[in-house]
């Protein structure tokens, strides 16, 4: 197979339409006309339910080529689960998860010549996407669903090393207790996308959001779930119902505990807390972990000891080992490594 012309060192994080997507809409109760299609093209009605109440939901993964040249990708049934908790809650139709790990798998397959060769840092994004596209004009769940994946080459997170980000605690919420938090549906991000552009503005990388009903505990950013270490090197994980369960993030606390030895502790964690913390990272499929070197509250600025300039000690070693682990070069648990070809 020729590998596509593309520069992998330098490629970025955006939409390049590949050969092939997954397509399957769903109608009268089943889905039907599943396979591969090669129209980037979307055709929809005006009244579509997607356009006035937001049914819509997406997923996001990789696959990547080892060092021994296969091509795998990272516990695609994860995804799988959690778009079919995402689909309840908003009265849409489940994709079953044999058949989303399939379609990724075909998907991935036919479009091997995009998946960035090993060594370049570069992987190939893996975006599988759900609305509501049959005609809806009174409010009910749409009466037909389209079905897709579709994938495209991007870069690696950090060019140029790895550097600590600078978080603002945020004025707004993300997601109410009760709400839908819990779930990646595309309207927890359409509200997110003002306080984001206004911290980008002010010159911070994201927004920690607090839990909404006492602004006292942490929740998580616009797209990635936040963990600490704290003084005794125990790895401190915020919990509550409205935290997207991130699959980097579950999987951190599995290496934290089973490669690393870490005591990890899944409770509450108010933002005062933090100044007593040593580091603080992001976690999520774009950059597996990101360390945050500042925190900027009303109260002040928290400072991590692990500072501006590099990745604190354990968050170090829970990145090496997540990302040895998916490229293949650290021993994977059970089932963690899907291979494609
Ligand atoms: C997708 C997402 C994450 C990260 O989840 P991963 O499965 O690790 O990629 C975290 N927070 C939010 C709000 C998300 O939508």
């Amino acid at each position: 197979m020729q590998k596509k012309n593309l520069d992998w060192e330098h490629l970025g994080f955006g939409y390049t339409p590949t050969d092939y997507r997954w397509q399957a809409e769903f109608e009268d109760g089943a889905w039907v006309r599943e396979g591969l299609v090669t129209d980037p093209q979307l055709h929809l009605t005006e009244a579509a339910c997607v356009f006035h109440y937001s049914q819509s939901c997406f997923e996001g993964l990789k696959a990547y080529t080892t060092k021994d040249g296969h091509i795998v990708t990272f516990r695609p049934d994860m995804n799988a689960e959690r778009m079919i908790n995402t689909c309840r809650r908003l009265e849409m139709p489940e994709y079953p998860k044999e058949k989303f790990v399939n379609a990724v798998i075909e998907t991935v397959r036919a479009n091997a010549a995009w998946v960035p060769p090993f060594g370049t840092g570069a992987s190939l994004y893996i975006r599988p996407v759900m609305i509501g596209s049959g005609p809806q004009i009174g409010v009910a769940p749409a009466p037909s669903y389209t079905f897709r994946i579709f994938v495209m080459p991007v870069g690696s997170y950090f060019k140029g090393g790895i550097k600590p980000l600078k978080l603002r605690v945020s004025d707004y919420d993300r997601a109410a207790p009760h709400g839908t938090g819990h779930i990646k549906a595309g309207l927890n991000y359409a509200m997110s996308l003002y306080p984001t552009m206004e911290a980008h503005r002010e010159g911070f990388a994201e927004n920690l959001y607090l839990d909404p009903a006492t602004r006292t505990y942490v929740e998580e950013t616009g797209g990635a779930n936040v963990i600490f270490v704290d003084k005794d090197n125990n790895l401190i994980v915020p919990k509550s119902d409205s935290i997207l369960p991130s699959i980097t993030r579950r999987s951190l606390i599995y290496v934290g505990e089973h490669y690393l030895g870490l005591k990890v502790i899944e409770r509450r964690v108010a933002l005062e807390e933090i100044r007593d913390f040593k580091e603080a990272a992001l976690c999520g499929t774009a950059a597996v972990l990101a360390p945050v070197g500042e925190i900027h509250t009303k109260a002040g600025v928290i400072a991590l000891p692990s500072g501006m300039e590099k990745i604190g000690e354990i968050s170090a070693k829970l990145r090496e080992t997540l990302t040895g682990i998916q490229a293949c070069e650290i021993e994977a648990p059970e089932g963690w490594i899907r291979k494609i070809c």
